[in-house]
């Protein structure tokens, strides 16, 4: 398949006829059955109409994802909600009017509108509403309802540029718009709503503190950092492998100067033996690494920063043929909770104490 690649200048609003043309063609391309990859405020998506199960279908071939692991529906007003769930409580409606648009996914009962291709079988399906101008723009001219996963093959770190959806995707997908940089660089937090209290299935950039204070209770699935939960993830995404880098990587915990002693030394080795090291570092600690690639993902107050930059650094190594890598550990609070749960599926949870 020829991939038509087109740059937009996506964040800018009001778009230039040029771009507003480009939308309009791609919206066209997805409600043809196409798919089309686009930039989000999270992560690149890979869109299909959603209410389409072709094109659901055709969207598992294109990643080589498990069909069992379902995809997120991605709306543009808050009004088409109605269409594709039996219910919207009034929990779910609170915490969109908090959230939405923005980086928040709210599982709810499907309506039969939802092909089950679109929920890997379930009952239930998972929506949300994105911040990105272009995203919605998209979402607009693309029928309302553009069923998205991240846009990288299956296993691979989700792309935070049009770079690494090109690598994976070129080839096996109608378009990809070229909107530049991820602003988040995380997928969406995923709050199943059809459960009470709501429970968290995958942190975010929306934290369990900022969905308490609008929902009041909330769980959160063990599975999400707990590596040896011997319970059944709850969210069918959630046993596959994810995320993973081609180096091996491993997670280093403890005091400072130890992390920085027992990279260095094992880094030694694994150059002695061969290897090309990589050391994923918050700038705080940077400067005492000794491996091939150190790189900086931002000081460790700035979380933001860190998880801005997971994704492409994971990448990154791969670029230079890295293959072994060691990180820092991260706060298990806050957005540093999703940063340690993307980190620990990277590493197949492979975590060393120091
Ligand atoms: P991705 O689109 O690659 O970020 O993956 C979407 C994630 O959403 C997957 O891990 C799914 O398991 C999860 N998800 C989507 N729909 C549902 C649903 N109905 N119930 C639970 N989890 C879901
Ligand atoms: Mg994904």
């Amino acid at each position: 398949m020829d991939t038509k690649i087109i740059r937009i200048e996506s964040e800018q609003f009001p778009f230039s006829p040029k771009d507003e043309e480009i939308l309009r063609q791609a919206g066209e391309v997805l409600k043809n059955g196409g798919l089309v990859a686009f930039p989000t405020e999270t992560v690149y998506g890979l869109g299909g109409d959603g209410l389409n199960r072709e094109s659901s279908k055709k969207i598992y071939a294109a990643k080589g994802r498990p069909s069992d692991n379902p995809l997120i529906v991605h709306i543009c007003r808050l009004e088409d909600i109605g269409r594709i769930v039996k219910d919207f409580p009034e929990a779910a409606k609170k915490a969109a009017s908090a959230f939405w648009p923005g980086p928040l996914t709210m599982i709810l009962p499907k309506s039969d509108a939802v092909p089950s291709e679109t929920t890997g079988g379930l009952d239930t399906v998972a929506v949300r509403f994105p911040s990105h101008p272009a995203a919605r723009k998209l979402i607009e001219y693309g029928g309302g309802y553009v069923a998205a996963p991240s846009a990288n093959l299956s296993g691979k770190p989700s792309p935070t540029a049009a770079k690494y959806v090109i690598e994976d995707l070129d080839g096996r997908v109608d378009m990809i718009l070229d909107g530049g940089g991820s602003v988040i660089g995380l997928e969406s937090t995923i709050v199943d709503m059809s459960v009470t209290p709501p429970r968290i299935l995958r942190p975010g950039f929306i934290t369990f503190r900022m969905l308490e204070a609008v929902l009041g209770k909330v769980d959160i699935d063990v599975t999400i950092i707990e590596p040896d939960s011997d319970q059944a993830p709850k969210a069918p995404g959630m046993k596959y492998r994810h995320y993973a880098p081609k180096g091996i990587l491993t997670i280093v915990e403890g005091a400072p100067g130890k992390v920085v002693e027992y990279v260095n030394r094992k880094a030694a080795m694994d150059k002695a033996a061969g290897e090309k090291t990589g050391v994923i570092a918050s700038d705080d600690y940077a400067k005492g690494y000794r491996a091939d690639a150190v790189k900086r993902v931002g000081s460790r107050r700035e979380e933001e920063s860190i998880a801005r930059n997971l994704f492409t650094v994971l990448r990154e190594f791969d670029d230079e043929g890295v293959t072994k890598i060691y990180s820092e550990s991260f706060e298990s609070q806050g957005l540093g909770q999703a940063v340690m749960n993307r980190l620990l599926k990277a590493a197949g949870h492979r975590v060393v104490k120091v």
